[in-house]
């Protein structure tokens, strides 16, 4: 859907934001039991996902906005669309959203990661140089 060098590329795919080739996480995306394992560094260029101390702090934000947003569609289309009660409504979006948390939280960190880390081309040249 969209291209290696693009920043949604790297957030749709959860790829490496430098290289666009390394996997963010070990495992697929409903692995329940690990869904919150990150690599260290990336597998294929070696950058840090961890970029400081408490680096993902800020992906809380984004989870916040990423849960919020889809409980409050969510909640405006079974209320006022289905016509389904307030509590009926609540219920069912806040279920959705506890069934997605590993989604949310991956694309959070995702998100996050993207917004410091910027793709670089050359970057698997570089490591392959040093090999
Ligand atoms: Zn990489």
């Amino acid at each position: 859907m969209f291209k290696k060098g693009q920043k949604l590329y790297s957030i749709t795919n959860y790829k490496c934001p430098k290289c666009h080739e390394g996997d963010l996480y070990p495992t697929k995306l409903f692995s329940f039991s690990k869904a919150f394992v990150m690599y260290d560094n990336c597998p294929e260029c070696n950058q840090p996902y961890v970029i400081e101390p408490g680096f993902y702090w800020g992906a809380m934000y984004i989870a916040y906005m990423l849960s919020s947003g889809t409980i409050l569609g969510g909640f405006v289309i079974l209320f006022f669309i289905v016509n389904l009660s307030i509590i009926q409504s609540f219920l069912i979006m806040m279920t959705i959203v506890l069934l997605m948390y590993g989604f949310i939280f991956r694309t959070a960190r995702a998100i996050w990661i993207n917004i410091y880390v910027h793709y670089d081309a050359n970057r698997k040249l570089i490591k392959k140089k040093d090999d």
